[in-house]
């Protein structure tokens, strides 16, 4: 129901080694903005030098933060964050997002639906995927964590986001979809197609989200991606296409309303 991205880096000033944002920070002050949308579970997932660490909740916000509390999270640059309106699957813990794939390497959160997900289910566990939950998403998981292994295995400099618009080819629907992968450190990618996507632009840093509240307060200038696009996000650059990898522009605009 709402999703957050974020990628910031360390940077180096007069007096010393600071770090733009830490990820987890955003992401929950990004989750406690779009609260408003309603949502029955919420979850987080971060990279860190030890690989993807998440943490996910069914009911309140409230319920993700005791869980943080009790076993927090490495700190990290690079994190994205979900707070679910169950259409497939109960509101769970286990159905909450984000969903991993690929051994644990990828971590997935989506908003809407995958018209599609019970045929690609049929043939991914034909090819020996197995599922912890009920949802669609693990199933848009699962099949981006495939194409990722194979472009990876196949030299690919940048698997997550040429995985990203092949999955997106397959994937009938309504999605927002964000993903981290573990070999991938500091991108987020993201895919659109019938439901909102915006990027928030920083300095040195990055964000997504569903709507502009998922970062208003960290940045005012906003690009809202387009039709059928997929949107890579590093600590410097934006990089916007097609599903097919034509390069595409977004439209940039300024947030004026009071948070
Ligand atoms: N269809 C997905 C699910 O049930 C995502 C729902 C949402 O937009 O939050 O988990």
């Amino acid at each position: 129901c709402g999703i957050v991205g974020y990628v910031g880096r360390s940077t180096v000033s007069s007096d010393g080694t600071t770090a733009t944002h830490g990820a987890l920070d955003v992401v929950m002050e990004g989750l406690r903005r779009l609260e408003y949308r309603g949502y029955d579970s919420a979850g987080v997932a971060v990279l860190t030098p030890n690989g993807i660490e998440s943490r996910k909740k069914s009911g309140k916000l409230s319920n993700l933060v005791a869980e943080l509390e009790a076993r927090p999270l490495t700190a990290s640059l690079t994190g994205i964050g979900h707070t679910r309106w169950a259409t497939h699957g109960a509101p769970n813990d286990t159905n909450a997002h984000p969903h991993l794939a690929d051994n644990g390497r990828l971590a997935v959160i989506h908003n809407g639906i995958i018209e599609n997900f019970a045929e690609l289910k049929a043939v991914l566990l034909e090819q020996g995927e197995t599922f912890l939950s009920e949802t669609d998403t693990e199933v848009a998981a699962a099949l981006l964590g495939r194409i990722y292994q194979e472009l990876s295995a196949a030299g690919d400099p940048d698997p997550l986001t040429h995985a990203m618009r092949k999955a997106s080819q397959q994937l009938e629907g309504a999605f927002t979809l964000l993903a981290v992968h573990q070999d991938s450190p500091g991108i987020v990618v993201a895919a659109r197609r019938n439901s909102p996507l915006v990027v928030g632009l920083g300095d040195g840093e990055n964000f997504l989200g569903s709507d502009v509240s998922g970062f208003i307060d960290f940045t005012r200038r906003a690009v809202e991606l387009g039709q059928d696009q997929v949107v890579t996000i590093t600590p410097d650059d934006v990089v916007i296409t097609d599903f097919f990898g034509a390069p595409a522009e977004g439209k940039e605009f300024h947030v004026d309303w009071d948070a």
